[in-house]
C-alpha cells in the first residue's frame, strides 16, 4: 500500500500572491475560489493505487473517450477543514467520509481508496494550502475529495482506470441570501428509488436533481426537498442535506437509512448529540401531510437541514404544488440553534469532544 512519504511533492510554479490570496479569502461565497494546490493518486487494474502527488492544482487532461465522461462513474465526499483557537488545522470525523466514500465506490462500481491513505491525501493539502483558510467568521476550508474513471473505453462495465483527486475550496456561508431559516419546495421529480444510488454520494444524483433545483429557485425558494420514489408521500432529504423534525413532545425526527438517502456525517453527529440532549430520537418514516398537519397543530416545533456545507439551516417555510405552510414561527427555532451552536462549538475545538470526532492535522 501507498505509504505517507509516497506522495511526490510538484511545486507551485506561481502560487497566488499573498495580497492576492488575502483578498480572495476576505469574501469567499461557498465554492467559487480554489486553493493553488491538488492531491492526485491514480488506479490501474492489476497494479492498484499509485502515482500519488501533490502538486499545483492545474486542468486535468482526459481521453474524450473516458467512461466519466459517458456513464458517469462518479463519487465524491466534502468535509471541512476546521482552524482551532491555538491554530492547528482540524477535520471533523473524515474516517466517516473515507467509509462513505468506500460505500459509493462499491455502489459505483469503483476501487475502494484505503482509508488511511483518504486522510492523508486531505492532510497533505491542507498543510500546503492552509494560508487558504478563510478570513470571515465562520469560514472554513471545504475539501472535496472525488474519483473518476479515467479508462477511455466506450463498452458498458466497470473502468479499469480511475483518478483520485483532492481539491479545497475556502468557504463563508452556503446559503447565498444568508438567510436565518429557509424556504423549501416539495418536488414531484424524485431524488433516489429503492435499489438505486440513493445512498451513494455520486455526481450522477446531483445531475438528477438539477430541474428540479432549478424550479424551486425559479418559484422563489431556497432548497427543494424529494419525496420518496414508490409513494411520493414519505419525505426522504432536500437536493444534498438530511432532514429533521424536533416535536413539541421532546421528540427529535429524521427518516430512517433505508438507502435512497445519504447517510450524512452531519444527520449522525445530530442523532447523538440531540440525545446527548435529553432528546428522545427517532428514525422513522415521516409523511409530508403529517409534518403540514403536525406544523398545524403545533405538535411540531421545528425542522431543519443539515450537512457538511450548510451545517445547520432552520427551515421556515415549505411549498408545493397543492400547498404552503410555515414552521412554528418561520425563523429558527431555539433546539435548531441550540445543536447547530453545539455541534459547531466542537468542530471548532471550543468544546470538550468526548466522542473524539475532531482530527488535529
Ligand atoms: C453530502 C450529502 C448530505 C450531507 O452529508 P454530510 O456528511 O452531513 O455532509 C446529505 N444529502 C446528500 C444528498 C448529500 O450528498
Amino acid at each position: 500500500m501507498l505509504a505517507a512519504t509516497t506522495f511526490a511533492h510538484v511545486p507551485h510554479p506561481a502560487p497566488t500572491a499573498d495580497a492576492v490570496r488575502a483578498g480572495l479569502v476576505a469574501d469567499p461565497g461557498f465554492g467559487k475560489i480554489f486553493s493553488d494546490h491538488m492531491v492526485t493518486i491514480d488506479w490501474t487494474e492489476g497494479q492498484g493505487w499509485h502515482s500519488a502527488t501533490l502538486g499545483p492544482r492545474q486542468p486535468i487532461a482526459l481521453d474524450p473517450a473516458a467512461s466519466v465522461l459517458h456513464y458517469a462513474q462518479e463519487i465524491f465526499e466534502g468535509l471541512k477543514a476546521y482552524r482551532l483557537a491555538d491554530g492547528t488545522m482540524a477535520l471533523f470525523r473524515p474516517e466517516a467520509n473515507a467509509r462513505r466514500f468506500n460505500a459509493s465506490a462499491q455502489r459505483l462500481a469503483m476501487p475502494e481508496l484505503p482509508e488511511d491513505l483518504f486522510i492523508e491525501a486531505i492532510r497533505q493539502l491542507v498543510a500546503v494550502d492552509a494560508d487558504w483558510f478563510p478570513s470571515v467568521e465562520g469560514g472554513s476550508l471545504y475539501l472535496r475529495p472525488f474519483m473518476i474513471a479515467t479508462e477511455a473505453f466506450l463498452g458498458v462495465r466497470p473502468a479499469k482506470e480511475y483518478k483520485f483527486i483532492v481539491i479545497a475550496s475556502p468557504a463563508g456561508n452556503y446559503f447565498k441570501s444568508g438567510a436565518p431559516a429557509v424556504s423549501i419546495w416539495v418536488s414531484d421529480y424524485t431524488r433516489a428509488a429503492p435499489g438505486g444510488t440513493g445512498a451513494a454520494k455520486c455526481g450522477g444524483n446531483y445531475a438528477a436533481s438539477l430541474v428540479p433545483t432549478a424550479e424551486a429557485f425559479a418559484k422563489g425558494h431556497d432548497q427543494v426537498l424529494f419525496l420518496d420514489a414508490a409513494e411520493h408521500k414519505w419525505i426522504e432529504e432536500l437536493g444534498g442535506m438530511n432532514l429533521f423534525f424536533v416535536m413539541a413532545d421532546g421528540r427529535i425526527v429524521t427518516p430512517p437509512l433505508t438507502g435512497t438517502i445519504l447517510p450524512g456525517v452531519t444527520r449522525d453527529s445530530l442523532l447523538q448529540l440531540a440525545a446527548e440532549e435529553g432528546l428522545k430520537v427517532s428514525e422513522e418514516p415521516y409523511s409530508l401531510d403529517q409534518w403540514q398537519a403536525d406544523a398545524a397543530s403545533g405538535a411540531l416545533l421545528e425542522a431543519f437541514a443539515c450537512g457538511t456545507a450548510a451545517v445547520v439551516t432552520p427551515v421556515g417555510k415549505v411549498a408545493g404544488r397543492d400547498r404552503e405552510f410555515t414552521i412554528g414561527s418561520g425563523g429558527p427555532g431555539q433546539l435548531t440553534q441550540k445543536l447547530r451552536s453545539r455541534l459547531v462549538s466542537i468542530q471548532r475545538g471550543e468544546a470538550p469532544d468526548p466522542h473524539g470526532w475532531v482530527l488535529k492535522l
